[in-house]
């Protein structure tokens, strides 16, 4: 057996053991060719991950068109209408006014998208995320989205190099604010995104429902981005 399908396949079986079938396996193929991707395609998986923009359009015009693609990486607004089109999410919402610009793209192309807030649970070590003090206006503004970008989770990272418990409690941090969003606002989110290769048992004890997984399955990374 291919050693990409062996991973996902030991993944998948821990993955759904860990969190009783609630937790979904998102294959994260950045850096890596679009053969890679074809293999997982071919043995049947159809969501895939990637951050840059400089990435996603080459490989989804080379590859099958009902893969469905996530953007999880930090997004710009002067791309957002070419990532639109493209993405059948996007994980890295991580400003009002990046929401407003996706809302706009995805009702003029009238192309549905599911957008995840992006926040950092642990202040200021991450690059990316929103600051949690910036919750309600971005649940404000989530509420007025036209029936093409639907907001329905939250996305976040746990600091880089932090240790099992470290980690649990800024998972937990993230599924708080997603209770906090569904009592106080008009929304009605289920998702919670969140967990690696290196923490994804955390994250699912915390109630994550999609891990994004790179390096656990395709192998290490020449350069990490
Ligand atoms: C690269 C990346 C991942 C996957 O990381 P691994 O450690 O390789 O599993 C997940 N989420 C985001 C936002 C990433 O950029």
């Amino acid at each position: 057996m291919n050693e990409i399908i062996r991973n996902y396949e030991t993944l998948l079986a821990d993955i759904q053991k860990k969190s009783a079938g609630r937790t979904f396996l998102l294959p994260v193929s950045k850096t890596f060719p679009a053969s890679d991707i074809k293999i997982l395609y071919d043995y049947g998986v159809r969501h895939f991950a990637e951050n840059r923009l400089q990435e996603l359009d080459p490989k989804s015009h080379e590859l099958p068109s009902d893969i469905k693609w996530h953007f999880i990486g930090h997004l710009q607004s002067n791309k957002v209408r070419k990532v639109v089109p493209l993405a059948y999410a996007i994980h890295s919402v991580d400003s009002v006014s990046l929401l407003d610009k996706i809302d706009r793209a995805a009702a003029e192309f009238q192309h549905h998208v599911k957008c995840f807030i992006e926040f950092k649970p642990e202040g200021e070590d991450s690059k990316t995320g929103a600051g949690i003090n910036l919750a309600d206006e971005l649940f404000e503004r989530a509420e007025k989205c036209s029936e093409y970008c639907t907001v329905c989770g939250i996305m976040g990272m746990a600091p880089l190099g932090g240790t099992a418990e470290q980690n649990s409690a800024a998972f937990k941090k993230l599924h708080d604010l997603l209770d906090y969003a569904n009592t106080k606002f008009k929304l009605n989110m289920t998702e919670l995104s969140m967990g690696m290769s290196g923490d994804y048992t955390e994250a699912i004890s915390q109630g994550s429902t999609i891990v994004r997984i790179g390096s656990a399955i395709f192998g290490k990374r020449d350069y990490q981005i």
